[in-house]
């Protein structure tokens, strides 16, 4: 399975519009964050997680011509405003399959109404999907794999993960259950949030981050959702203990 992260940064992405932080200032590659989404690949399948504002130019930088379907953990903008921009992959593929939990697709439903309408009334060129419901404790069936939600909690806000054979993706997460967090200890490669340094009441901070990568203990875990906050990307790497690295845009895994 390759996971391929499609973008690292928080809500504004870095740099963010008119800032003249140092981070947003920085030449490295690696501090320029689009917003969060991973990409992952096995066989001949390929599913992406999310669909935010920079979903275009994510798939043009990776080159992707096909995709099996769209995973959302939740129905904030960083997550999905980029829904309109499946057209190139509905054209081509017809209807693509989106999986979410049942508010997430009623929020869609809300944003998007020109999308999920059918037959004679679809406004020409719309694009179409087909809608999976998500259900905590029902894995998905994706490509001969069964993807095992994982239930987090972003502040009050339900948010879900994902576990893929031996990856789990859990992003925007505060806090998570115990009974939850069983469902991913020992994954070969864990990708989790870790905005910034000082606190944050709906996202983990770095050494949350770092607490929770100790409860689950994976072999691996790569950070992400990163603000500007948390610093220069080269400088934050070289403090994380063995194993823990910070996911950067372009970065490709293999599990
Ligand atoms: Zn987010």
């Amino acid at each position: 399975m390759k996971i391929t992260f499609l973008g690292t940064g928080t809500s504004q992405g870095i740099p963010i519009i008119g800032s003249d932080h140092p981070v947003c200032l920085s030449d490295d590659p690696k501090d320029k964050r689009l917003r969060v989404s991973v990409m992952v690949e096995w066989g001949r399948y390929c599913y992406v997680i999310d669909c935010g504002p920079d979903f275009r130019q994510q798939m043009l930088r990776a080159g992707v011509s096909r995709i099996d379907g769209i995973l959302f953990t939740h129905e904030h903008a960083d997550h999905t405003m980029g829904l309109d921009d499946i057209r190139p992959f509905f054209f081509r593929q017809g209807d693509i399959p989106i999986y979410a939990h049942q508010r997430v697709l009623g929020e869609l439903r809300q944003r998007f109404p020109y999308i999920f309408v059918n037959g004679k009334e679809k406004y020409p060129g719309a694009p179409g999907v087909r809608e999976y419901e998500v259900v905590n404790g029902k894995p998905v069936l994706l490509g001969g794999m069964e993807v095992i939600p994982v239930n987090v909690m972003h502040n009050r806000l339900q948010v879900f993960g994902y576990r893929f054979g031996d990856f789990a993706y859990l992003t925007d997460v505060k806090t998570i259950a115990e009974e939850e967090i069983e469902k991913v200890v020992g994954v070969k490669a864990l990708v989790i949030n870790a905005l910034r340094l000082k606190p944050h009441p709906s996202h983990l901070n770095l050494e949350e981050a770092l607490q929770m990568v100790e409860r689950i203990k994976p072999e691996k875990a790569y950070f992400t959702h990163i603000s500007h906050m948390l610093g220069f990307h080269a400088e934050v790497e070289k403090e994380l203990p063995p194993g823990v690295h910070l996911a950067y845009d372009n970065l490709q895994i293999v599990v």
